[in-house]
């Protein structure tokens, strides 16, 4: 069965995208950490992110670093932390997370909450930085 995140690639479910090229998608974090938590995915669904090959892994790291810095344009933050953990979902992805505090990291403080409006206002501003 598709994993969730492909069926977000499909279309089949909907996200808060932030940029997506051929092999790459970038949407916010449905359960935040803070205000642009993004998420960046391979499009084709690999479960153990050590398990995607050297040229895609790569390619996903120069995405994420395209997408990371249209984040920090948008969310005023010291850095846009990087984070993988993957026990959730069995699609590979990584986290870009807003920080000033390394426990702006910790995944086990409570999420924030954000409307949709908030959602659509940010995904909207940081994918026209990147363009
Ligand atoms: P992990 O697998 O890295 O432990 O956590 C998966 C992450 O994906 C969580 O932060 C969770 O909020 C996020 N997530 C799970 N399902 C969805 C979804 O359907 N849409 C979006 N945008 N994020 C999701």
């Amino acid at each position: 069965m598709a994993s969730i995140f492909s069926r977000i690639v499909s279309g089949e479910i909907p996200c808060y995208k932030i940029a997506e090229d051929e092999n790459y998608l970038a949407f916010l974090d449905i359960n935040p950490l803070a205000k642009g938590h993004t998420l960046v995915i391979p499009k084709k669904e690999t479960d153990y992110i050590f398990d995607i090959g050297d040229d895609e892994l790569a390619g996903m790291m120069v995405f994420a670093k395209k997408v990371a810095h249209g984040i920090k344009e948008v969310v005023p933050c010291k850095r846009i932390g990087v984070t993988v953990i993957g026990l959730e979902v069995a699609h590979a992805h990584i986290h870009l997370i807003p920080i000033n505090t390394i426990y702006d990291m910790d995944f086990s403080r409570p999420k924030i909450k954000l409307s949709p409006e908030d959602f659509t206002t940010i995904s909207n501003a940081i994918a026209n930085k990147i363009g």
